[in-house]
């Protein structure tokens, strides 16, 4: 049974008690046996189910009251629970907000046309920042979007684009050259039916799921596909990631409270040298860590979110803290749940094997953890404030 005493914490309101219930409830129903044979479709039927069910409306703003933002504690237990029941339905709903977030925060009336179907489930988005010689060195992208008559021509690749090659449109962020580095990027929203645009490689890894490397071919654009104003796409790109990161911590959390569970299910249940393997003081002392590290995490992540549902502007120190100490820990808590399991914990299609190849990836993507260790240095050298001395009016 899942310890879900985190949601007596201050941190939520009642509203995030009721939602954290009634999605458990159809995780439980819709999700327990997920087919990821087929990934790109999986994904699609995940998307519609989300979408269907009301539960992506909390991944976008309302296009209609965009003011009211994203309640990113919401997030947060949505990622956790999806997380905990299925990687990819954590994935699905996740990309849906990543991908539409800069229109969210910053698109314009017709640009927030898109939120309508990414909230109903019928438009799948994607977020392309990524290129192959510009990974976590962001202010070194090299696709350029040319001003042409009133268009711009874009030009260059992508790569490691989550839901590449099933989306239904792309926010892409490309040089447009207004000054070098990070202050000449701009962010553009492409629909997948731009001609031009070339799903050039579709790539495997090894928790499955749609990802591509894609290729513009002197594509055109209007001008009114730029989101924000020239060269803010670096901002744009970083405002989104705020709010996004510390719900990659929460998926981490959601992988990691699947694994102790099963590891204390298996502890309880395994009998070895005339006793549950539980009464070990050895494994006792594992799923100490464990617990420690899973509730260490939940406080991480969701004061990072309470933090910016209270009114920071800006919460990068805690989104970076959480995003790194829940996807590290949740890394050791899934390594000690295999190691509890013996010989079952590495057969292939068992649920730790399948946590261990899926929270991999978290360490990397969204800034890989030794860039939040270089966010949280630089901001405690800054002397920016801590936690709650960060927030507006709390
Ligand atoms: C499964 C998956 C899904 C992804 N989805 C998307 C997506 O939807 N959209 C998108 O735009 N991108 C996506 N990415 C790309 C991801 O954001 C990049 O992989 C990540 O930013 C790292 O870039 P890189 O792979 O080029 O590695 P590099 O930038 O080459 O970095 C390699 C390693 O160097 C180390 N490192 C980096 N910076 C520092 C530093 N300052 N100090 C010390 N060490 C450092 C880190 O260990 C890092 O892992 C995805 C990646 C994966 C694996």
């Amino acid at each position: 049974m899942t310890d879900r005493s985190f949601l007596d914490w201050p941190f939520f309101d009642e509203r995030h008690r009721t939602l954290a219930a009634e999605l458990e409830d159809w995780a439980a129903r819709e999700l327990a046996a997920v087919d990821h044979g087929d990934p790109d479709a999986a994904c699609r039927d995940l998307v519609a189910r989300l979408g269907r069910d009301g539960w992506l409306r909390h991944a976008a703003v309302d296009p209609e009251a965009p003011e009211a933002g994203l309640d990113v504690r919401t997030l947060c237990l949505i990622r956790e629970t999806l997380a905990r029941h299925d990687g990819l339905a954590d994935f699905a709903f996740a990309m849906q907000g990543l991908g539409s977030g800069a229109i969210s925060f910053f698109g314009t009336v017709e640009q927030r046309a898109w939120l309508a179907r990414t909230r109903a489930g019928t438009a799948i988005a994607a977020f392309a920042l990524t290129e192959p010689r510009s990974g976590s060195d962001v202010a070194n992208i090299e696709a350029t979007a040319t001003p042409d008559g009133g268009d711009y021509v874009l030009s260059g690749e992508k790569t490691w684009i989550s839901n590449g090659g099933i989306a239904d449109f792309y926010v892409v962020f490309a040089r447009t050259g207004e000054a070098p580095g990070a202050k000449g990027l701009s962010a553009f929203l492409l629909p997948a039916d731009t001609r031009g645009l070339e799903v050039a490689e579709r790539l495997e890894v090894i928790a499955p799921h749609p990802l591509a490397r894609l290729r513009f071919d002197n594509l055109r654009l209007p001008a009114s596909a730029r989101i924000g104003a020239p060269g803010e796409g670096f901002k744009i790109a970083m405002s989104v990631l705020d709010v996004f990161r510390p719900t990659v911590g929460a998926a981490a959390l959601g992988f990691a409270r699947r694994a102790l569970d099963a590891a204390l299910a298996r502890a309880g249940e395994r009998e070895l040298f005339g006793a549950p393997l539980a009464e070990l003081q050895l494994v006792q002392g594992q799923l100490a860590e464990m617990a420690l590290d899973v509730d260490a995490a939940a406080l991480l992540v969701y004061r990072a979110a309470w933090a910016k549902d209270s009114g920071a502007a800006r919460i990068t120190r805690e989104a970076a803290m959480a995003k790194l100490f829940a996807t590290e820990s949740a890394q050791a808590v899934i390594d000690k749940a295999v190691q509890i399991h013996g010989g079952d914990g590495v057969r292939a299609g068992h649920p730790v094997e399948r946590l261990y190849r899926e929270i991999r990836a978290l360490r990397i993507y969204e800034g890989a953890s030794e860039v939040q260790k270089v966010i949280i240095a630089r901001q405690a050298l800054s002397g920016a404030g801590a936690g709650a001395g960060a927030v507006k009016g709390a």
